[in-house]
């Protein structure tokens, strides 16, 4: 039976399928003559923690939006756990560049990441307590809990990307898109967000992360995906065999 998205009653995913699957994707902005996406195929096996890398510009940002459905592609298809963009909501957390946040917004830190639970609420459904005590569990595991009532515009760097990446964990996603999320943060909150991400591994979570760090991909990701001018020039597994329960299941399509 279909049941049509709505509060807690949720599309099913398709058994098997790949967390994310991009087939021919492709992103025009409007009045640009340059795609930024050119025919992208590419497929995340659930489970698995892949990093998106190339140079500025090259349309890893464009990549993530267009997964989160905040841009739509002009060809080509995006299937998340098998169904299309939007039908898994819920199941998909998207953590923007920090650039791209207005950080003048009035709002304290515990109202941004509570509004990572209001896909789980529904048309004017009220958060409950038990929304508020998951807020304030992943407050504390990100270090912001003497923050909470402090407006985001009050945050320095390495908390605005913590905050940021509070919303995301507390929507209790499957699958992560994380738009550079270590770049330009202090040390702390570095190792902070480290672990973090580091747990989402454990917990079988999908991510797919957008990074300029390069020293440690090989250590801290499954799978690689490298882009250049909007084409995908390269995916490669950093060592072979590790989480071969996982790396299995990798198309070999692409
Ligand atoms: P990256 O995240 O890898 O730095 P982006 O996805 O942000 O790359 O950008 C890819 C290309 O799309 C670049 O050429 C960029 O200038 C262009 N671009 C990004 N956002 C927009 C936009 N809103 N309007 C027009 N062009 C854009
Ligand atoms: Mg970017």
């Amino acid at each position: 039976m279909h049941i049509p998205y709505s509060g807690r009653h949720y599309t099913d995913i398709v058994a098997g399928a790949a967390a994310l699957a991009l087939d021919g994707l492709t992103v025009v902005y409007p009045g640009s003559s340059e795609p930024a996406l050119r025919t992208v195929s590419l497929s995340v096996p659930a489970g698995v923690r892949a990093a998106l890398v190339g140079a500025n510009g090259s349309g890893k940002s464009t990549l993530l939006k267009a997964v989160a459905g905040l841009l739509r592609p002009q060809a080509g298809t995006i299937r998340i756990y098998g169904r299309p963009v939007g039908a898994c909501h819920h199941r998909v957390a998207y953590l923007p560049q920090r650039g791209e946040v207005d950080w003048r917004f009035p709002v304290t830190v515990a109202r941004l990441v509570l509004a990572g639970r209001y896909v789980h609420l529904g048309w004017l459904r009220r958060p409950r307590a038990d929304d508020r005590r998951r807020v304030a569990a992943v407050l504390e595991q990100l270090g912001l809990s003497d923050l909470a009532h402090r407006q985001i515009s009050q945050l320095s760097g390495g908390q605005q990307q913590r905050a940021l990446l509070a919303r995301a964990l507390v929507q209790e996603a499957d699958l992560l898109l994380l738009d550079e999320p270590l770049s330009a943060v202090d040390a702390a909150s570095r190792q902070i967000i480290a672990r973090a991400l580091d747990g989402l591994r454990h917990q079988g979570k999908t991510a797919l992360v957008a990074t300029h760090h390069l020293d440690r991909l090989d250590e801290e990701f499954d799978l690689v995906f490298t882009l250049d001018e909007g084409v995908l020039q390269r995916s490669y597994r950093p060592l072979p065999g590790r989480e071969a329960g996982n790396l299995l299941s990798i198309s070999s399509s692409q």
